[in-house]
């Protein structure tokens, strides 16, 4: 459609609420917790708040809706998104998943405090849903309140963003509201409960469905509720695949093992780490779903996850996230067996998954070293001897790339000292402690650059050619814990400007900006061990 009228009215969204019309609903319609057998979802209202105030909204993702801005900074945006009333063509509901946390099975979860608001069709015939966070307890809520605080929501609103211009698949964030209400939290489960102030989160995605909403039916015997998920799911999220049926289930899977191992790449390329990669936290349409306690990679270290909750086991730190996703996979695989009933082409999908990400790995490897196609001959260990030099001193892995873009690689070899200082002076502003930077780690990188200049110039490639080719994938501007924290820190004292600032400057992250260049620097000291820069916790 070229002609494309933007809504100035929230009743005139088109809802086609495909989720809740096809599949079967909880019969109960109180809101209290408790087990949900045979259904899919439970109806449930957002709990109205007593003051609700539009910190900031996605212009890009209004635009998905076909909402206009002037729409968006209406009250009645704000009353809608925070949960005061339903727009005309939204039924709010609450679904049903289970989930393997820590590894663990741990029964029912489901939308605790995601109120789910209906799927629209925008004017191009894109389903998008739409998803409350934060909006109050629901029959899913167990021991919780429902509610979310501001920090983890300008978190969720910020990274959302921010990962989907970085070239990641993930959901995305319309709004983020203030509630005026105050939420407890403790926030790192050691017996210091604080008033917090209350915000909810409006996600969009085409689908909200998880690995655990097909588990929680599998656990529960209930194959034929499982069948009808499953038909419903590629139907409407995979319609490409064609028609349901049995050899279809084998494709399907395969396909999600695909987006799956895709999304993995992603995260590894930039440096994000999830946190809290449970089954439930899985979309099956390969999105980064659920922002909690996530973090950036500053120093490159495999070991390191954010999650305070993780701190033992480390089963979620960076360097595992590949292991893990295939381990959610088989969740999965045992989830739908039922429906196929053979292991061996469960298996064979599983083997897509690894495929995927081995060759999407070095590919990605490739092109952050603007090598233009990898080569196993001499690429293996050129990344090896790379991420151990990484690791050698603490290196900034995002300034440690686009440093790299910027040396020369047209040089005489063997290196020469002068070249292996020029390059050395470039690749300085990534180290976070020059104490540890003495002979024997020059001589490793003074080694491998000279690997690397050769690899270059075997490719033929001209230094401005690389620069401009690692840019486009290395990217120059992340949402390191701490800037996320500043936002956080001005936002509680009722200054919005940086969330603004950080969503515009988000929106081009690969390019340089110089007048943002304080954005782009190290974690500042101050960050190293503050809650929220270096350690989240669950609990938001
Ligand atoms: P998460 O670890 O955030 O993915 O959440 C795991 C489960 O706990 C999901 O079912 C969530 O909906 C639920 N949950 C998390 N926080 C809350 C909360 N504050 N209130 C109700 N349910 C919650
Ligand atoms: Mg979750």
């Amino acid at each position: 459609m070229t002609s494309h009228s933007k809504l100035s009215n929230l009743d005139d969204l088109v809802f086609d609420n495909r989720f809740i019309r096809e599949l079967p609903a909880d019969e109960e319609t109180i809101n209290h917790r408790r087990q949900v057998i045979g259904a899919c979802y439970s109806r449930v209202k957002p709990t109205p708040v007593m003051n609700p105030k539009c910190i900031a909204y996605s212009r890009e993702v209004a635009a998905l809706l076909d909402l206009h801005n002037d729409t968006c900074e209406g009250d009645n945006f704000t009353q809608v998104f925070a949960g005061n009333y339903l727009a005309r063509g939204m039924e709010s509901y609450a679904t049903c998943y289970g989930g393997h946390q820590f590894g663990n099975w741990a029964g029912q979860l489901g939308d605790g405090r995601a109120i789910n608001l209906g799927e629209v069709i925008n004017q191009q015939g894109k389903r998008w849903a739409l998803q409350l966070k934060g909006a109050g307890p629901t029959p899913y809520s167990r021991t919780a309140d429902g509610l979310a605080v501001l920090r983890s929501s300008v978190r969720e609103f910020l990274c959302s963003e921010a990962m989907y211009h970085l070239g990641v698949p993930t959901t995305r964030a319309l709004s983020l509201m203030l509630t005026g209400e105050s939420v407890i939290r403790d926030m790192f489960y050691n017996g210091n409960p604080k008033a917090e102030p209350g915000a909810i989160v409006c996600r969009v995605a085409p689908s909200f469905t998880r690995f655990g909403h097909f588990q929680i039916l599998t656990a529960r015997s209930d194959i034929p509720l499982l069948k009808k998920l499953v038909d419903y799911t590629i139907q409407t999220d995979f319609p490409y695949l064609g028609e349901p049926f049995p050899d279809n289930y084998l494709r399907w899977f395969t396909e999600v093992c695909r987006l799956t191992a895709e999304m993995i790449v992603h995260w590894q390329r930039v440096g994000f780490v999830h946190g809290v990669m449970n089954t439930d936290n899985m979309s099956i349409l390969g999105l980064t779903i659920d922002y909690g306690p996530y973090g950036w990679l500053e120093n490159y270290d495999p070991n390191w996850t954010p999650n305070t909750t993780d701190a033992q086991d480390r089963r979620y730190r960076f360097g595992n996230q590949p292991q893990i996703a295939f381990w959610n996979l088989g969740q999965l695989a045992n989830a739908i067996y039922p429906l196929i009933e053979q292991i061996e082409p469960l298996l064979q999908a599983m083997n897509v998954y690894t495929e995927t990400f081995e060759k999407g790995w070095q590919d990605m490897m490739a092109g952050k070293l603007g090598i233009k196609a990898f080569d196993s001959a001499t690429d293996e260990k050129l990344f090896a001897e790379l991420i151990a030099l990484l690791q050698l001193v603490e290196t900034d892995m995002t300034i440690f790339y686009r440093q790299l873009a910027k040396i020369n690689c047209d040089i005489q070899l063997p290196m020469t000292e002068a070249d292996f200082n020029l390059a050395f002076n470039y690749l300085s502003a990534a180290y976070y402690v020059p104490e540890q930077i003495n002979a024997s780690y020059k001589t490793h990188l003074h080694s491998w650059l000279e690997t690397y200049s050769c690899r270059i110039q075997k490719d033929n490639t001209s230094n401005a050619d690389r620069q401009l080719q690692m840019n486009k994938i290395n990217p120059k501007y992340v949402l390191r814990n701490y800037l996320a924290q500043l936002a956080i820190d001005q936002t509680e004292q009722d200054d919005f400007s940086m969330i603004e600032e950080l969503l515009t400057l988000f929106q081009k992250p690969y390019d340089e900006q110089p007048s943002k260049e304080k954005f782009a620097g190290k974690r500042p000291d101050w960050a190293r061990q503050r809650a929220g820069c270096s350690m989240l916790s669950c609990s938001s």
